[in-house]
């Protein structure tokens, strides 16, 4: 009965999807969460009559044949998305400006450009970066090591030649290579509140692929990000596998005098 093949700590989006492909491929799977509820920082929790997601608000990769609808279909559970609106999928307002940001790369181009006139240049040093880099993300093969490498993939190294210089750039060094005036930094900052970090702390990598792969589309799961999370948690528990959580009670005591409703 307690036997399992795995036991994963912490049921956040990336324990669940991996217990939920391990129970998909036959293995039975203890996923093992200190908290009260899954989902980690994707977890839903309730306030009076509303249900307040704790910091996801949108993903990315939830089209037909991208990585999320793939996952989702393996795991046999169907998860509707709906897009944000195209016009504005983020909006980030600074005490210079108010800019809403939207779904396709060349737009955002655009719109950058017709708000900052001035900073031209830059805009599309900046966005020809991401692009140059987005496309050799895109073709880089699995194999990573230079013992791997056939005869063949040597001669295709200088199609990645960008991402290999850039590969130690963070955010802030792609700022400062474009010479972006510190409003355009604090906008194009906007959605690194995702990482929780300063430019400076944020890999080029890392930023491109975030606000590529939102340029291409952006999220919000028709029944609630709680919808997504436990499909997934079902996922796993009929397929045998348990998700187990601490005691809620514990958590509901240690917030009482923040949250006195809770306990009512
Ligand atoms: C403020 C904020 C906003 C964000 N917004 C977005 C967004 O809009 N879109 C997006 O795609 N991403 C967003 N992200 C990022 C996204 O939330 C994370 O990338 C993703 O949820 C990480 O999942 P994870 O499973 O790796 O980690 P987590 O979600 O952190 O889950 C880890 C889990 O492990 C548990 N745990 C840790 N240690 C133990 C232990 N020893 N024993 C048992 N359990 C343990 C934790 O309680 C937690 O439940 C945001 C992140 C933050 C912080």
């Amino acid at each position: 009965m307690n036997n399992f093949d795995y036991v994963i700590l912490g049921a956040g989006l990336g324990g669940l999807s991996a217990a939920a492909c391990l129970t998909r491929q036959g293995y039975r799977v203890a996923v093992l969460e200190q908290h009260y509820l899954p989902g980690g920082c994707c977890h839903t929790f309730s306030y009076g009559d509303y249900s307040f997601c704790a910091d996801v608000h949108y993903i990315y990769q939830c089209g037909e044949g991208q990585a999320v609808k793939q996952f989702l279909n393996y795991i046999d559970r169907d998860v509707p998305f709906n897009s944000l609106n195209p016009d504005c999928i983020d909006r980030v307002i600074t005490p210079e400006v108010d800019f809403r940001i939207p779904l396709d790369w060349e737009k955002f181009r655009d719109r950058l450009n017709a708000t900052f006139p001035e900073e031209t240049k830059g805009i599309n040093f900046y966005c020809d970066e991401i692009k140059q880099l987005h496309q050799e993300l895109k073709q880089l093969t699995h194999k990573v090591h230079w013992y791997d490498l056939e005869w063949s993939d040597w001669f295709s190294l200088p199609k990645y030649w960008h991402l290999f210089s850039r590969r130690n750039w963070t955010l802030q060094d792609l700022y400062d290579h474009a010479r972006l005036s510190p409003n355009l930094q604090d906008l194009l900052a906007g959605q690194s509140g995702d990482y929780g970090l300063p430019p400076n702390e944020i890999a080029l990598i890392t930023h491109t692929s975030l606000v590529w792969d939102y340029s291409e589309g952006a999220y919000y799961p028709q029944h609630h990000f709680k919808h997504l999370v436990d499909s997934i948690v079902s996922a796993i528990t009929e397929g045998g596998g348990v998700v187990k959580f601490s005691n809620p009670v514990q958590h509901i005591e240690h917030f009482s005098d923040a949250h006195p409703t809770i306990l009512a």
